[in-house]
């Protein structure tokens, strides 16, 4: 009976990522400006999804659906453009990764009993019945908020948690996670800060120091998407943006605050992956990480926001690639926790690269929240880009048997951040 019930999850799993029936992602590889533009200029015609951005001297990830296939590639070669096929079955990958989760949930059932939203990637309600269960058992801490709903309705949770309510003025720390739907490894990472933070406080000095604000997924419309419909799904479900929302729902939420918005790494279609939103803040669920920025800009000392993948701790400013004022504290406090991290890590992950966003990744990107965050006044702002140990669209799924890791190690991070800025800052 058991075994039936467990071919017939299997079964179902399978006839899950239909949507990816017959789609392949290719390695391309432009040589030349002229190759790059090209490729950019058959963004729409092919809806190409790049899951890696291609740069000169880089190479990227793209997706492509079946019906475009053949076209895309008499393009690739009559360009004279490098290429090789990176996933031959999207839809065969997923199913496997899907596999995979099934024998992480039987795994960790059998060492702590319950779902726990670090340990595992998990649907939406079990990361929310934890944050609600954490707030329930230990009132004395933690605060529940929820003030705002994301558009299909979600409520949109975060948790405070501090020794006296936040009374006492001390700096605050906040994270958040999921604003990307695909980045399955960052809403685990801030579900574990939570619990290190009140379930098994290692680190009493962190409590004594600070207040903190952790909002585990920023984007629950998208993050849903992605469990339920298309894995690689990476914005807001909005469909009130623009003539084409409907047909092409959502907005970039790394994209859509309030600085320098939508004047580099944006697109103004709606149907590619970095659409900025029809205007800043647009989003309901971008709102939300603001109300937070607002609420507590005289109080903020860092903040981080968790995304995937590529091992990197990156600081303003990513529009241009300017250093900002606090470049150097900035840089600092950064090195302590990609240190701190690379301490913690395993022999086969990338080690952490720490610096400016542009001059890292390589590329800029206008109206991001670490940016927004810094250019109101938070002296220290982040983007972890949290490790995935595949490439293209295998990178943003990092083999459920290492999200415990990736929780411990980034939390040593996050330890290593906050004692330095301590340290620097002094006693407030
Ligand atoms: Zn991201």
């Amino acid at each position: 009976m058991r075994l039936l019930a467990l071919v017939m999850l299997v079964a179902a799993v399978n006839a899950k990522h239909e949507i990816y029936k017959g789609w392949k992602s290719y390695i391309v590889k432009p040589e030349s400006y002229e190759q790059l533009e090209k490729l950019g200029s058959k963004l729409l015609e092919f809806e190409l999804d790049f899951v890696k951005n291609a740069a000169l001297d880089r190479e990227g990830i793209v997706l492509v659906k079946p019906e475009y296939q053949a076209g895309f590639l008499k393009f690739l070669s009559e360009e004279n453009i490098s290429h090789t096929v990176h996933v031959e079955d999207l839809k065969a990958q997923f199913d496997l990764e899907d596999q995979e989760i099934l024998k992480q949930e039987q795994r960790t059932r059998s060492i702590n009993g319950g779902r726990m939203p670090y340990d595992n990637y998990q649907p939406l309600n079990v990361i929310y019945e934890y944050i609600d269960r954490i707030a329930e058992q230990y009132p004395e801490t933690v605060t529940l908020v929820e003030n705002l709903r994301s558009f299909e309705g979600r409520p949109l949770k975060y948790l405070k948690i501090s020794r006296d309510n936040f009374q006492s003025n001390k700096p605050v720390i906040f994270i958040d996670g999921g604003m990307h739907a695909r980045e399955w490894i960052s809403p685990p990472t801030v579900t574990y800060a939570i619990h290190k933070l009140v379930e098994n406080l290692t680190e009493p000095d962190l409590l004594e120091r600070y207040d903190w604000i952790l909002f585990p997924v920023a984007n629950p419309d998208g993050y849903s998407f992605t469990h339920t419909s298309t894995r690689m799904w990476r914005k807001t479900r909005s469909t009130d943006q623009h003539a084409l929302s409907r047909q092409c729902p959502g907005v970039d939420g790394n994209r859509n605050f309030d600085f320098a918005w939508n004047t580099v790494g944006t697109s103004n279609n709606p149907c590619t992956d970095t659409y900025a939103g029809s205007r800043p803040f647009s989003e309901v669920e971008v709102r939300a990480v603001n109300a937070v920025i607002e609420e507590y800009l005289d109080r903020m000392l860092i903040y981080i926001t968790m995304h995937s993948y590529g091992s990197l701790i990156l600081y303003p400013w990513g529009h241009d690639g300017s250093l900002s004022q606090n470049a150097l504290t900035l840089h600092r406090v950064g090195i302590a926790m990609g240190e701190a991290i690379d301490n913690l890590s395993l022999p086969s992950f990338r080690r952490y690269r720490v610096g400016n966003s542009l001059l890292t990744i390589g590329y800029g990107a206008s109206g991001a929240a670490e940016d927004y965050a810094h250019s109101r006044g938070v002296p220290l702002t982040y983007t972890y880009e949290l490790p995935g140990t595949g490439f293209g669209t295998q990178g943003f799924h990092l083999n459920p048997r290492y999200i415990h890791q990736v929780c411990i190690e980034t939390w040593g991070g996050v330890v290593a951040g906050a004692r330095s800025a301590a340290s620097i800052y002094g006693k407030k």
